[in-house]
C-alpha cells in the first residue's frame, strides 16, 4: 500500500492521458485494431492499470514479451486477447494455452513444444508465426519460412494448433526514409503471401510499432502495436515531438527535497567530488538514485525543476540520492523536485533526460524502479 503521507518520490501516472493517447493512435490507424504493448511493467508505468486503461480506450489486444507478463495480466482479470513473444525452451506453454494467450513462434522447436502443451491441455494453442523480415533478431529467417509454414499447417490439421497471426518487427522505423523500412515491408508482404498461398488463414497480420503507427500508414495491416507512443513519448526526435501527434506524456517523476543547506565555495559534492561549488551556495538533496532507475550517466547532466528553475545533477548520482546546486535559492525542505513530466509546467521531459544521459526515453521510463510508488491519477 502506498502511504498517503508526503512521499520520498512518486511516479504519477496519468491514465486519462494514456487513454487519450490510445484514442489518438487509433485515429491514426483507422481500420486496424490496436495492440497495447505493456511489456516491462507497461514501460515502467504499471502493466495492469495501463492495460485496463488502454482496453477502455479501445485497445483490443495486449502485447507482452514474456509469458509471465501475459499470465500476470490474466491473473489480474484481463480477458482481452494477449500476444506474448519471448519464449525459451521449457517455458510455460501449457499455462499460456490454458489461459487463452496467443503465443509467438519463430522456430520449429517452439512449434513442437506448444503442440505438445496443447495435447496435454486438451485444447488448441493459438499461435502467431513471427518472420524476421530484416530486424536480425527474433523471427524466422526467410529461408526457413517454408518449413515453419508447412509444419504449422500440419499442426493445424491435427486440431492442436490454430495459426491466428503472421507478424514481424521493424529495425529502423524511427529513422524516416531509412532504406530498410521499404525492404522489410516488401519482405513481409512476400512472406505473408507465401503463407496464405500455402493455406494459412491468419486473423491478423501486423508489423507496425509506434513510429510506423505514427508515420507509415502502409504498414498498418490488420493491427498496430504501439508501445512508447501510448505512454506519450515520441519514438525519436527525428519523428517529432509527442505534441506533433497529439500525444501527452503519462509519467511525471518527482521527489521531495530531503535537505536544503548552505555550503561555502570550494565544497566537493558527492562521491569522487566531480562537482565543486563555485562559490557559497545552497544545495538541495533529491532522495532518488540509481537504485530507483536514475541513470548514473546523469551525473553532472540530468535536469531537475526546483522552485520554477531548471537545476542540474551536481556531481555523481548515488544509489539513493543526488544533489542539485540551487545557486543560493532557499526552497523549503520537502519542496518538490520534478525530474520529468509532460513538460508543459516548465519541467524537463523524459526525452530531456534521455538526451542528458546519451540514451533513449524508453530506457528512462522503463528503468524507474519498484521502490518508487506509482500513483494513478
Ligand atoms: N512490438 C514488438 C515485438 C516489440 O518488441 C515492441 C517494443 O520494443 C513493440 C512492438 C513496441 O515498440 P514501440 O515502443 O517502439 O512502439
Amino acid at each position: 500500500p502506498v502511504p498517503t503521507a508526503p512521499l520520498r518520490a512518486r511516479a504519477e501516472i496519468d491514465l486519462a492521458a494514456l487513454r487519450a493517447n490510445v484514442r489518438a493512435l487509433r485515429a491514426r490507424a483507422k481500420g486496424a485494431a490496436l495492440m497495447a504493448v505493456v511489456k516491462s511493467d507497461g514501460y515502467g508505468h504499471g502493466a495492469v492499470p495501463c492495460a485496463r486503461a488502454a482496453v477502455e480506450a479501445g485497445a483490443s489486444w495486449l502485447g507482452t514479451a514474456t509469458p509471465e507478463e501475459a499470465l500476470a495480466l490474466r491473473a489480474a482479470g484481463l480477458s482481452t486477447r494477449i500476444l506474448c513473444w519471448l519464449w525459451v525452451p521449457g517455458g510455460p506453454w501449457r499455462q499460456a494455452v490454458e489461459a487463452d494467450i496467443d503465443v509467438s513462434l519463430s522456430g520449429m522447436w517452439a512449434l513442437r513444444e506448444v503442440t505438445e502443451a496443447a495435447r496435454q491441455a486438451g485444447r488448441p494453442a493459438r499461435v502467431q508465426l513471427k518472420a524476421d523480415t530484416g530486424l536480425g533478431r527474433n523471427g524466422c529467417q526467410p529461408d526457413d519460412w517454408p518449413e515453419l509454414v508447412a509444419e504449422a499447417l500440419r499442426a493445424e490439421r491435427t486440431g492442436l494448433v490454430r495459426v491466428t497471426g503472421l507478424w514481424s518487427h521493424f529495425a529502423c522505423a524511427d529513422e524516416p526514409g531509412h532504406p530498410s523500412i521499404a525492404a522489410q515491408l516488401t519482405r513481409f508482404r512476400e512472406m505473408v503471401a507465401y503463407a496464405e498461398e500455402q493455406g494459412l488463414r491468419p486473423e491478423v497480420r501486423h508489423l507496425a510499432n509506434s513510429p510506423a503507427t505514427l508515420t507509415l500508414p502502409e504498414t498498418h495491416f490488420d493491427l498496430v502495436r504501439p508501445g512508447i507512443a501510448m505512454y506519450g513519448i515520441s519514438p525519436s526526435p527525428e519523428i517529432g515531438t509527442p505534441a506533433d501527434f497529439g500525444l501527452r506524456p503519462v509519467m511525471t517523476l518527482s521527489a521531495s527535497l530531503a535537505l536544503v543547506k548552505q555550503v561555502p565555495g570550494g565544497h566537493g559534492i558527492s562521491y569522487g567530488h566531480h562537482y565543486v561549488t563555485p562559490g557559497e551556495t545552497t544545495l538541495g538533496l533529491v532522495p532518488v538514485g540509481y537504485a530507483d532507475g536514475i541513470p548514473r550517466h546523469a551525473s553532472g547532466t540530468g535536469p531537475v525543476l526546483v522552485d520554477g528553475k531548471w537545476r542540474t545533477v551536481a556531481g555523481r548520482v548515488a544509489m539513493d540520492q543526488f544533489v542539485v546546486d540551487l545557486g543560493g535559492d532557499t526552497p523549503e525542505v520537502g519542496a518538490q523536485a520534478v525530474l520529468f513530466g509532460p513538460g508543459d509546467r516548465g519541467e524537463p521531459t523524459a526525452e530531456d533526460w534521455a538526451q542528458a544521459c546519451g540514451t533513449i526515453a524508453y530506457e528512462i521510463v522503463t528503468r524507474i524502479g519498484t521502490r518508487v510508488p506509482r500513483v494513478y491519477v
